[in-house]
């Protein structure tokens, strides 16, 4: 996917156009000074250009309004993410709404959530995709599937869900009011699990042969590991995604892979309104 990446920067490039995606960070998060250099470096590795905006932990919700309409109104700019968490005096539903639909990369404003929710095309966020795209390059078939999803959260979980009903899967979803999670899990036949509890999930609570997808990411004191107990789950799966190098490591190639959706639809936007 990275070689796709890389050939769909330089036909751009042969057009005179330099893709460019401009990354908005708050604060000193750790978590996101990681994620920014991932971004970094697969930009570097694919030809696709990075612009870093850094605002302090102390900025105004205004302040990071201004550079948006700035970001929103450049041609030259194609795609934006905003690296959440954002501090509590900003307005992060203000912010997200304020993203051009079409430069919204990360898939988190209203609109695009809106066009996910009733099947239509639009920008949506890389980490769920990521789950999907990994079935299809393995030839694993989604369609009439039982899939079941352990976790409904705004980033990973619930756009699964709809991007799971566009495949045609038939989907259970679980979350923590779930009684007797192991009941819905062992009926899968495709699992995923985006929690954030270090190996909750256990062999005994995976049917034989099912095919389980890992999206979390948990820091331990020994290292990185996912919500699925890999060791003991491997033995029972069909398939199965590992933590590190599975769902994390493609998760920044389907946000670049959005940046030339994000383009595509900018030029599409500006040939409808006549000024391209
Ligand atoms: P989140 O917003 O905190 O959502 C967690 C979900 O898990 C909630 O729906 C919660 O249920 C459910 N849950 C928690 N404990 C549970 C339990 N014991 N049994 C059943 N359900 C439980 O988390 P998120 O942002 O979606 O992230 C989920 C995981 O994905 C994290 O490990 C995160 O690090 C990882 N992640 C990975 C990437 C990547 O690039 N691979 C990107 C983003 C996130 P309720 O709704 O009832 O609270």
């Amino acid at each position: 996917m990275r070689a796709e990446l890389k050939i769909e920067a330089m036909k751009w490039r042969e057009q005179g156009i330099i893709l460019n995606l401009a990354v908005i960070q708050v604060g000193d998060d750790a978590a996101s000074l990681v994620y920014v250099r991932s971004k970094q470096n697969l930009c570097q590795q694919v030809g696709i250009n990075l612009d870093l905006f850094i605002f302090k932990g102390t900025v105004k919700t205004e302040e990071i309004l201004t550079l948006l309409s700035e970001l929103n109104n450049d041609h030259k700019v194609h795609g934006i993410v905003i690296e959440l968490p954002l501090p509590p005096q900003v307005d992060k539903q203000r912010v997200i709404a304020s993203i051009s639909p079409v430069k919204d990369v990360d898939g988190l404003h209203p609109l695009n959530k809106g066009y996910l929710l009733s099947g239509k095309e639009g920008l949506f966020p890389a980490t769920p995709a990521a789950c999907i795209e990994i079935l299809k390059r393995s030839n694993i078939e989604i369609a009439g599937r039982h899939a079941v999803l352990v976790g409904r959260g705004e980033t990973v979980g619930r756009p699964l869900i709809f991007m799971l009903l566009k495949e045609n899967a038939t989907v259970t979803v679980c979350h923590t009011r779930t009684v007797d999670l192991s009941f819905y899990t062992r009926q899968a036949e495709i699992l995923f699990v985006a929690v954030g509890r270090p190996k909750l999930i256990k062999g005994e609570m995976v049917k034989p042969g099912a095919v389980v997808v890992d999206a979390g990411i948990n820091a331990l004191e020994k290292g990185i590991c996912g919500d699925v107990d890999f060791e003991a789950v491997e033995e029972t799966a069909g398939a199965i995604t590992s933590v590190p190098g599975g769902v994390g490591s493609l998760t920044t190639v389907l946000l670049l892979k959005n940046v030339c959706r994000a383009i595509q639809m900018q030029q599409e936007e500006r040939e409808r309104e006549g000024t391209f």
